[in-house]
């Protein structure tokens, strides 16, 4: 059973990801769920060699390891905190350059220059990815694939002296090192693959996918206002509300050394097409919808009021109840009332943490919530964000209750006596 999902995702996934683009772009304007199924199809190659020429455009490509390569580049270079991560199996801990704030400096200051050389502020590289987002979306789609291959293969190198990356050994993921090579390579075999120092999981996490929304969200606006002389106030909010969720992220990386994907999840083509392809396709899905002039909502100062008051909401117990726990853990919070479990550690069941068991998931999917909203109401196919992203809190909150349950048994349930809503309080 666990094969067949695998492959269904493998496969699946790149499809919902070119579908959606198919929707959602300048020549196709969908009302309510009406698919012209026609007009979809006449934006898809007919021809083997056309499939081929979009999979494969020389210019794409390079485009999008020149991208790489640089967001690479300036996370090896530019200077940042030394951390160290979460105790591993073996004993170790591996140390993580936190460096997001001069990455999102280099990519701002980038970003300023090349619009301010422009006398009409036009930036051809914004207008590239505009223009050729199905290429795009092709190429990270088949990168992620590679790397994914790449990182299976590396996993069964032994560690030597030479490639030595801080581990006595390397770390496998427990749920990747199954022996079927296709559940490990899509789950991940290895914890944390690294060349050298360079932790190629939480970059891949923070870095070309993280940014490249980002740059899909400005290479909309940028298009709307070349190519039509304004832009609207809904494309503006949605980008400024997820370039504030992207810098947030990114400057706050430090979070995310203890996030499951870090601690626990291998790095396979799961959380490689996650982060590169997925990421960047579909959480730029509202900008996109709203470059086509068709499609223009006009949100007016009430609603933005509101949007941005949803977000606020969001992001405040998002972001407190994540600094929470995590104050916590680095024993700085030791007078609120806790659970001793028999690792040593303990479970925080006070403040946010008292009122349900993943408050800070609530959080995050109001900030969902707040994106799709800038579209109006005038289809379901721009509210695929908050369905999604409730469908993978869920699974989340299933996946840790499982994983607690294991590491603290009976100090788990009784922190689930105490506070028994998962995610919503009082609801579920
Ligand atoms: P949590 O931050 O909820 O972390 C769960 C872990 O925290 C548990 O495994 C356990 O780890 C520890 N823990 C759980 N309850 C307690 C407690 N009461 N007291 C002390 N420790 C506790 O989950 P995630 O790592 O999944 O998510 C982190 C954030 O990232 C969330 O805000 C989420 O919304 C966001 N996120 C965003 C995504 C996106 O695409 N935008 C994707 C995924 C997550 P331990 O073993 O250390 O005890």
């Amino acid at each position: 059973m666990r094969l067949p999902g695998a492959l269904g995702i493998i496969f699946g996934l790149p499809l919902v990801v070119i579908l959606l683009h198919l929707l959602t772009n300048e020549n196709y304007s969908i009302k309510g769920i009406n698919l012209d199924w026609e007009a979809v199809k006449k934006q898809l190659p007919n021809s083997k060699d056309q499939l081929w020429a979009l999979c494969f455009d020389a210019q794409c490509w390079k485009v999008y390891l020149i991208w790489f390569v640089s967001t690479t580049f300036f996370d090896l270079i530019l200077p940042g905190k030394h951390k160290k991560g979460v105790q591993l199996r073996d004993g170790t801990h591996l140390a993580y350059n936190i460096n997001g704030k001069s990455v999102s400096s280099a990519f701002v200051a980038v970003l300023i220059a090349r619009l301010f050389l422009s006398p009409t502020y036009f930036v051809p590289e914004l207008q590239f990815v505009y223009d050729h987002q199905l290429q795009l979306i092709l190429v990270t789609v088949i990168f992620s694939f590679l790397l994914s291959v790449f990182v299976y293969i590396a996993s069964f190198i032994p560690l030597t002296s030479a490639n030595g990356v801080g581990t006595k050994e390397r770390i496998l993921s427990v749920n990747g090192n199954t022996g079927n090579p296709i559940y490990d390579f899509f789950i991940g075999r290895e914890l944390n693959p690294r060349i050298g120092s360079w932790d190629i999981k939480l970059f891949c996490e923070l870095r070309p996918g993280m940014l490249l929304w980002l740059a899909i969200d400005l290479a909309c606006i940028h298009n709307q206002y070349h190519k039509y002389g304004s832009v609207s106030d809904s494309i503006v909010l949605v980008t400024a509300l997820q370039a504030f969720y992207v810098f947030d992220g990114v400057l706050n990386e430090e979070g995310c050394l203890s996030m499951i994907d870090i601690t626990t999840d291998g790095f396979g083509f799961m959380l490689s097409f996650g982060d590169l392809a997925w990421v960047p396709w579909t959480y730029s899905l509202q900008a996109r919808y709203l470059s086509n002039p068709q499609n223009a909502v006009h949100l007016g100062y009430i609603r933005i009021a509101a949007i941005v008051l949803l977000m606020g909401v969001g992001y405040y117990i998002f972001s407190a109840s994540n600094n929470q726990k995590s104050a916590f853990k680095q024993g700085k919070l030791d007078h609120m009332k806790s659970i001793k479990t028999k690792t040593g550690s303990k479970l925080l069941c006070d403040g946010w943490w008292a009122m349900s068991q993943h408050i800070n998931y609530l959080g995050d999917w109001m900030i969902a919530w707040s994106w799709c909203l800038t579209t109006g109401f005038q289809t379901p196919i721009t509210y695929f964000y908050v369905i999604y992203f409730g469908t993978l809190l869920l699974h989340r909150q299933m996946r840790d209750d499982a994983k607690c349950s294991d590491k603290y048994g009976e100090q788990w349930e009784e922190y689930k006596r105490l506070v028994p809503y998962k995610i919503i309080p009082y609801v579920y």
